[in-house]
């Protein structure tokens, strides 16, 4: 959670996050947000959107990135930057996630059924193949869906494989031996983002959005993103840079060999609805 301010207000606080401010009885953040991630729970709160993905050479649309919303009735639109660490930290994250994979899947299932030639990326949270029974889960869904595996990837924190690297490379090498890919996220900006590379048979990386920011005004970004491409070209890496938001920025990224790009410039998380009217329609 990045909690920017805490402000006491009469009997409670209002909560200042990088995202959104939430007004609530009492200071406990950790009990609030568990008291709204268990309301959602409870009350079916969560809904999926997904954001495109392209090939920075041709435009071609790739594949989507799931990504959760929670609409509490009661403070609006809760960002997963806010909730997802809380309900890692309480083990609710198991339960979401399971639903996650269903409706992403499901919607997945029904793009593919449009004609769409896509995948759907997934986020990953450690206690998910730490307690869960990740694996077996997907592969019954997959079944269930008719789904090939190789339309589907996942996304993991480096901070997520440092924490647990005996079980992370044993899930991974289960959903590897699918053809399942497995892809690390926020690359660059953990501490161990080269060892991790030599540790793992990682598919391929996404470049973090704080190097894209400054990708065309600052040389050390501009520096670091494109040692990170060389270097994922020679290790025979896929690339994906996230959170493009300029014109000029897809172009350096493009001329860098960046294969893919995802960020609000090409388009924004959607409703499936809103994906299938957009993206079917270009098809005919
Ligand atoms: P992330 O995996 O790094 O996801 C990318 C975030 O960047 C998303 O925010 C996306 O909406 C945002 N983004 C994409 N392009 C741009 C851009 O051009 N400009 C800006 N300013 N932002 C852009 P979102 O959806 O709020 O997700 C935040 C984080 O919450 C995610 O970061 C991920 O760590 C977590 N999260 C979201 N959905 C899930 C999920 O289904 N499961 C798990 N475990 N974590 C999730
Ligand atoms: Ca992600
Ligand atoms: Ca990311």
């Amino acid at each position: 959670m990045s909690i920017t301010e805490i402000k006491t207000q009469g009997l409670g606080a209002l909560i200042t996050t990088t995202n959104t401010d939430y007004m609530f009885k009492g200071t406990d953040i950790s009990q609030f947000m568990g008291e709204i991630i268990s309301e959602a729970i409870r009350e079916n709160h969560f809904y999926m959107v997904y954001q495109p993905q392209f090939a920075l050479g041709t435009g071609k649309l790739l594949g989507f990135e799931a990504l959760v919303r929670c609409q509490s009735p009661e403070f609006g639109l809760v960002s997963p930057a806010d909730f997802i660490p809380f309900a890692e930290e309480n083990g609710d994250i198991i339960e979401i996630g399971k639903w996650i994979f269903r409706q992403a899947l499901l919607d997945l299932k029904c793009l593919r059924q449009q004609g769409l030639d896509v995948y759907m990326s997934i986020n990953l949270s450690p206690a998910q193949f730490v307690a869960g029974d990740v694996f077996e889960q997907v592969m019954v869904l997959l079944m269930e869906l008719n789904i090939p595996p190789s339309a589907l990837k996942l996304e993991l924190t480096e901070t997520a494989l440092i924490r647990n690297a005996d079980v992370a490379a044993r899930t991974f090498r289960a959903f590897q031996d699918e053809g399942i890919q497995i892809w690390l996220d926020d690359f660059g900006t953990g501490f161990a983002s080269i060892n991790l590379l030599r540790e793992f048979k990682i598919d391929g990386l996404k470049i973090d959005k704080s190097f894209v920011d400054g990708i065309h005004r600052k040389d050390d970004d501009f520096t670091i993103c494109s040692a990170i491409i060389a270097m994922a070209q020679r290790l025979g890496l896929h690339i994906v840079a996230e959170g493009i938001e300029d014109e000029i920025q897809m172009q350096i990224l493009g001329q860098l060999g960046c294969d893919s790009a995802q960020g609000f410039l090409l388009a924004k998380p959607m409703r499936i609805a809103e994906c299938i009217a957009k993206w079917t329609a270009k098809l005919s």
